[in-house]
């Protein structure tokens, strides 16, 4: 076997950032292709190519100079990393895997032959196909474009029948990066996309868990995090989530390490969960990469999901992921009224509790330039001092 030293990352976010700093440690070299020179984690890692991640060619090059390559987001089409893979590449996770983070209408089709509690749902073409389900379990209905939707976008809660086109209207524009024809992918290869309609879930609150798994089969698990979206977007995590029978926690954990083994996932894997009144738990959707609502395990866990996510790549041993504290909260920084980050640190950092970390964007209205956690022994106090920082770095509190 190959020893991995090179890991290939595609995408330049925060996420490929945040990867970069646990490799660090273990001495793993990471090497980018990224959109934009000035990339949150091109900005970090030397060896960084500029490029286009849907031009197989690119792909294919850059993938020469790796001995693993995984993502810092689930766009690149399937096409091309199938050729990857059919070339001997180690692609972590593979296409096959990747597809149900990338396509909402086929997770939701194996998830529910595996038994995995979901709301109901169903995968449909034309306005009338959508009515019809709706009336058929009842109003609202959530609609969601099957592939190319991200924090909410390509989410509507539809109300009635009058609503229906306007879910239909955005199919035409819905193809995200992950179907982009210009990929090399024939129209006719493209991958077909539709509204899936589902139940509107009225949950109490939405949970999340971070599994991550080595291609042998070896699998760690995170403790379950509560998380607050808001307009689609992740704006707090609480873990452990407050209040949470053990014997569920425990029921959670092995349904989603049992999705991670069935699906074949190679690193970390994101069940998102919505929690209804009653206590009963349904899966939202999937994601196959270190995921927001794991950030909290830098400084609350032994292993952190980027590290883990990276020893999975390279096919490493797993770490811990026991929680260093009682309480963890991570809280995300929007871009909002407040231009200078850094410029605030001098205020934020008074709490010597509290870490942060800033992803070197530029800041946008609404857009996630960094989060801070803050680990503790009481939810409640905790919870304040992680709202107050973001609220500081946000700008929200200086009006
Ligand atoms: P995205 O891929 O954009 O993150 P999600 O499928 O996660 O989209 O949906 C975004 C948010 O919409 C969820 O976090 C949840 O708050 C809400 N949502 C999604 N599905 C349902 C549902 N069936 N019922 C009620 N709310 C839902």
């Amino acid at each position: 076997m190959t020893c991995v030293r090179t890991v290939g990352v595609i995408g330049s976010g925060q996420l490929a950032r945040m990867m970069a700093e646990a490799a660090t440690p273990l001495g793993l070299r990471v090497r980018l292709l990224a959109e934009a020179a000035d990339g949150s984690a091109a900005q970090v890692v030397p060896l960084t190519e500029v490029g286009d991640y849907t031009d197989q060619e690119t792909v294919t090059s850059f993938a020469a100079q790796c001995d693993a390559i995984t993502f810092d987001h689930e766009h690149v089409p399937t096409a091309i990393l199938r050729a990857l893979e059919d070339a001997g590449v180690a692609v972590r996770p593979g296409p096959d895997a990747l597809v149900h983070a990338q396509d909402k209408a086929a997770m939701r089709e194996r998830l529910t032959a595996l038994g995995i509690p979901a709301p109901n749902w169903r995968v449909t073409r034309t306005p009338e196909e959508f009515i019809a389900f709706g009336d058929e379990i009842g109003w609202p209905v959530i609609a969601k474009t099957s592939r190319g939707g991200y924090d909410g976008k390509g989410v509507w809660k539809v109300a009635g029948p009058e609503q229906v086109a306007e879910p239909f209207a955005a199919l035409g524009r819905a193809l995200g990066p992950t179907d982009r024809v210009d990929a090399g992918v024939e129209p006719a290869d493209a991958p077909e996309v539709v509204i899936l309609a589902e139940e509107f879930v009225p949950f109490s609150r939405e949970l999340s868990v971070l599994v991550v798994r080595r291609q042998g089969g070896e699998s760690v698990v995170y403790p379950i995090s509560e998380t607050v979206q808001r307009d689609g977007i992740c704006h707090e995590t609480t873990t452990p989530a407050p209040g949470l029978d053990p014997a569920q926690a425990a029921d959670i954990q092995a349904f989603a390490t049992r999705i991670a083994d069935e699906l074949a996932v190679v690193g970390v894997l994101a069940v998102e969960l919505m929690q209804r009144a009653s206590g009963e738990v349904v899966v939202n959707e999937l994601a196959m990469r270190p995921h927001n609502t794991g950030h909290w395990s830098i400084e609350g866990a032994v292993t952190s999901q980027f590290e883990n996510h990276l020893r999975a790549v390279a096919d490493l041993p797993l770490g811990s992921t026991a929680p260093r504290a009682p309480v963890a909260v991570m809280s995300n920084v929007l871009g909002g009224a407040n231009p200078d980050l850094v410029g605030s640190l001098p205020v934020v950092l008074a709490d010597p509790s509290l870490r942060v970390h800033l992803y070197g964007k530029a800041v946008k209205p609404g857009r996630k330039v960094g989060h801070v956690t803050v680990l503790g022994d009481e939810v409640a106090a905790t919870q304040d001092a992680a709202r107050r920082a973001s609220a500081h770095l946000e700008g929200t509190d200086h009006e």
